[in-house]
């Protein structure tokens, strides 16, 4: 395939004092599908750049059919604006969010609208799971035999190696040095990414940031932190996310077996104490039953549960969610003090119980050093962004970024 030529141009001259000098390039792609329909001068004023760089980078694209302009039909008088937006129904993208309990299939245009959704229970052997995953990606292809798979997207709680194809460790899930794009490729032409659910998850809250934002806001940090059956934790820094360098790559942002209680409860990962004991959506079970043993025919509480409890005024089930929120906000200061980034979002089923948790969270920053700092922020993210949406995501920011 020959190298787009749509990041050649000035736009690298544009971009002085951005290290990546493909990244305005590569952001005006994320502002269009983001914001679409969006006209030419908006995207320039966005992004600081002059409206003829605009026209020189989308003019090949909208002749080659991947962009569209026309005009946009508004109510009243005065001129009507012509509008950029992706063209739709040539192309589509796989998601598969394999997670601890249940995974999604899915996929999406260009145009970003969710097109399809199918979920299953998660079986614990890895080479099964990944065949039911399979199966719904080869009954996608081929109910869509008229148009053209470009890339699948795969996201799970775990380490990823560098190429993001294996899955390296999944603690939760106890599966190790899996073949995962192997198993899930359907056809030598469509490629298959691999990327940790939390930093997939963080990819679609950039996104809808990108989307909200003015200028400066496109260069956004933030950390994400994802909390579900454990806690992972995203970075996006000047609006890419980042998965750690050298043999580290895709290492990057395993806060969740920090330890933040000495001699704690034991965790899967072998060691006690791990944050993700005392603040992810599943230890509000245990936190919620005492940490006593089950009882015959019991079973744990789910997290949506608990939460309904609460809503229905059960004081245990508000002090769990409370309890939650607080060494949620002990990990969050930690995690502040050691990137330095101030905005956290908060992803995951952990914000269905947003309400009782957000309180405590913020007064356990408060406790901390970075308390003392103003402007940090910790806000609820979409829900969709930590199931399928990160998923599609990982799938779709592949292509803008070396696809065509
Ligand atoms: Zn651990």
């Amino acid at each position: 395939m020959n190298e787009p030529t749509v990041f050649q141009n000035d736009l690298i001259n544009a971009s002085a004092g951005t290290p990546n000098p493909a990244r305005k390039g590569g952001l005006l792609l994320r502002l269009i599908r983001a914001a679409q329909p969006i006209t030419r001068t908006e995207i320039a004023n966005r992004l600081d750049i002059d409206k003829s760089t605009v026209t020189d980078n989308v003019k090949p694209l909208i002749a080659v059919g991947i962009l569209r302009e026309e005009t946009l039909e508004v109510s009243g008088q005065g001129r009507k604006p012509r509008v950029l937006s992706f063209v739709d129904g040539r192309d589509y993208f796989i998601g598969v969010n394999l997670g601890v309990r249940t995974s999604q299939v899915g996929m999406t245009t260009l145009k970003g609208e969710i097109t399809d959704e199918d979920d299953f229970t998660t079986p614990p052997n890895a080479e099964t799971a990944l065949k039911m995953a399979r199966k719904r990606i080869d009954d996608l292809i081929e109910a869509n035999g008229d148009k053209k798979c470009r890339v699948i997207g795969v996201s799970i709680p775990g380490l990823t190696d560098a190429a993001r194809q294996k899955l390296i460790y999944a603690p939760n899930m106890d599966w190790r040095n899996v073949d995962i794009a192997g198993a899930l490729q359907p056809r030598e032409d469509i490629k298959v990414v691999v990327e940790n659910d939390a930093t997939a998850a963080a990819m679609y809250e950039a996104r809808l940031k990108i989307r909200d934002s003015d200028g400066d806001g496109l260069m956004t940090n933030f950390v994400l932190v994802r909390s579900g059956t454990g806690i992972g934790v995203g970075l996006v820094i000047g609006s890419e996310v980042y998965r750690g360098s050298g043999i580290g790559r895709g290492i990057a942002g395993e806060f969740g077996h920090m330890t933040i209680v000495a001699g704690g409860k034991s965790c899967v990962c072998g060691n006690r104490g791990c944050w993700e004991k005392y603040a992810s959506a599943a230890s509000a079970a245990s936190l919620y039953t005492g940490d006593r043993p089950l009882r015959p025919n019991e079973s744990m509480p789910r997290f949506v549960e608990i939460v309904s409890k609460a809503e229905n005024g059960e004081t245990r089930a508000q002090r769990t969610l409370e309890k939650i929120g607080d060494y949620l906000g002990i990990g969050i200061a930690n995690v502040i003090m050691g990137v330095g980034i101030s905005r956290v979002i908060i992803s995951g089923r952990l914000v269905y119980g947003w309400k009782y948790i957000q309180k405590p969270l913020h007064e356990a920053i408060e406790r901390s050093i970075i308390g003392k700092l103003k402007g940090w922020s910790v806000e609820a993210g979409e829900p969709q962004g930590a199931a399928i949406g990160g998923a599609l995501e990982v799938a779709v920011e592949e292509y803008l970024a070396h696809g065509f």
